[in-house]
């Protein structure tokens, strides 16, 4: 292979092949569903410039480079102005329930994105979170994807978030049968995401043999396995967490997580704190218990 075979599928999605033919396997690369989550997208910059690069591929194969939420990216927001979070609409329901009219910059931009995604062997999806956390993965239900999520070598994979279904691009995915892992890379603006996101990208194609590992020996047998056991959402505007928690703090049994004017929440287990963000709107998800998973030992 001495020339990458490089074409636009859509707005912001980018293939690049070591061959004319698009030689399996065909593996996407996600980042930016969120507009505020940066390290997806220099990720797949990053990535870009390294697969235009024939030399650096190990054998032949296809690989996908999709970067999410255009408009929200441009502005910097988890969604565009106006518009929904691109990464809960993954059922279309709303192509029966909301007329054209009313759809959001986001509503035509899956549709726009999910032919890119019909036939490809696998997919990660690149994310960072709000809150200081360690990297973790989330496996979708598709063959081989615990597998590839114990891969990424992160301390956490979650195995089970029965609560997002195929509302999010992964649960979509999984219906399909194609395995899709996300993995969460650190806080927003923190530098060592972009090199979470770039290190897990290069561990996910060298899964399937297309590129080196990186050099950092792989701990993955270190990792530990989660499932979420309960979804809390904000109560009230007025609502906030006691103390700041940190993405998979320990919580002990008896700690009270947060309070509002009539509402005090206290943990009856122990549980891992995901995704904590006393900042989102009433009525939306404010922090993830997770347990360990009945497979992980
Ligand atoms: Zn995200």
């Amino acid at each position: 292979m001495n020339v990458i075979h490089r074409e636009s599928l859509a707005p912001g999605v980018t293939r690049l092949s070591t061959d004319a033919s698009l030689p399996r396997p065909h593996l996407a690369i996600c980042g930016g569903i969120h507009g505020n989550e940066p390290c997806g997208v220099a990720a797949l910059r990053w990535l870009d410039g390294r697969l235009a690069d024939a030399p650096t591929w190990v054998r032949a194969g296809t690989v996908l480079l999709a970067n999410g939420n255009l408009r929200a990216i441009a502005q910097g927001r988890r969604h565009s102005e106006g518009g929904v979070d691109l990464n809960r609409i993954w059922d279309f329901r709303y192509q029966t329930r909301l007329v054209r009219d009313a759809w959001a910059y986001e509503h035509a931009r899956a549709l726009e994105l999910a032919p890119v995604f019909e036939d490809v062997d696998a997919v990660l999806d690149l994310h960072s979170s709000t809150s200081a956390s360690p990297p973790f993965a989330i496996c979708n239900a598709a063959p081989g994807s615990a597998a590839l999520a114990k891969h990424m070598s992160v301390p956490f994979v979650v195995e089970q978030w029965i609560s997002l279904e195929n509302r999010v691009l992964t649960g979509h995915l999984a219906q399909r049968s194609i395995p899709a892992v996300v993995v969460e890379c650190g806080a927003h603006q923190a530098p060592s995401s972009l090199q979470v996101a770039q290190q897990v990208s290069q561990r996910f194609l060298a899964h399937w043999g297309l590129l080196q590992e990186p050099d950092e020996t792989p701990a993955s047998d270190t990792t530990r396995f989660v499932r979420i056991a309960a979804t809390l959402t904000k109560p009230s505007e007025r609502f906030r967490f006691s103390t700041p928690i940190e993405g998979f703090q320990k919580l002990s049994r008896g700690t009270i997580i947060g309070r509002d004017d009539f509402t005090e929440l206290k943990l009856v287990h122990d549980c891992y704190a995901v995704l904590p963000n006393d900042q989102v709107a009433p009525g939306d998800d404010v922090l993830y218990l997770a347990v360990p998973s009945s497979t992980s030992t």
